[in-house]
């Protein structure tokens, strides 16, 4: 299996404002499925990618959070082999699903593609 690499990483420490646990991330999820839905119907999205930008501060470049020094989780990690249940698996999961929701920020021109 391959691993993919992000050039940005997201915090995992639960304490820390920039955490993939903050609460204002869950606003950041409805807005991408709602866009990905404006997209597959040929709206035009142009107006509302802008209020993604909040959420770009999530997405940090670099080997270390900005705001708390912990490392940055940057590769998607397999959870095949962990309990549905257990917390491992729900962390790796929440992790997994930023990381995928910072590539969908970077194909709508919302993250930068080198580090600024
Ligand atoms: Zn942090």
């Amino acid at each position: 299996m391959v691993l993919e690499m992000a050039d940005f990483g997201i915090c995992e420490n639960p304490d820390c404002q920039l955490s993939y646990r903050s609460l204002s991330l869950t606003a950041l999820f409805s807005r991408i499925n709602a866009i990905s839905g404006m997209e597959k119907r040929k709206d035009d999205v142009s107006g509302i990618l802008p209020h993604l930008k909040p959420f770009a501060l999530f997405f940090q470049f670099g080997i270390h959070c900005s705001r708390c020094g912990e490392f940055l989780y940057r590769v998607i990690q397999p959870t095949a082999d962990l309990q549905t249940e257990s917390e491992e698996y729900i962390r790796r999961s929440q992790l997994n699903a930023l990381l995928e929701a910072g590539y969908q920020l970077r194909a709508w021109g919302i993250l930068p593609f080198d580090a600024p």
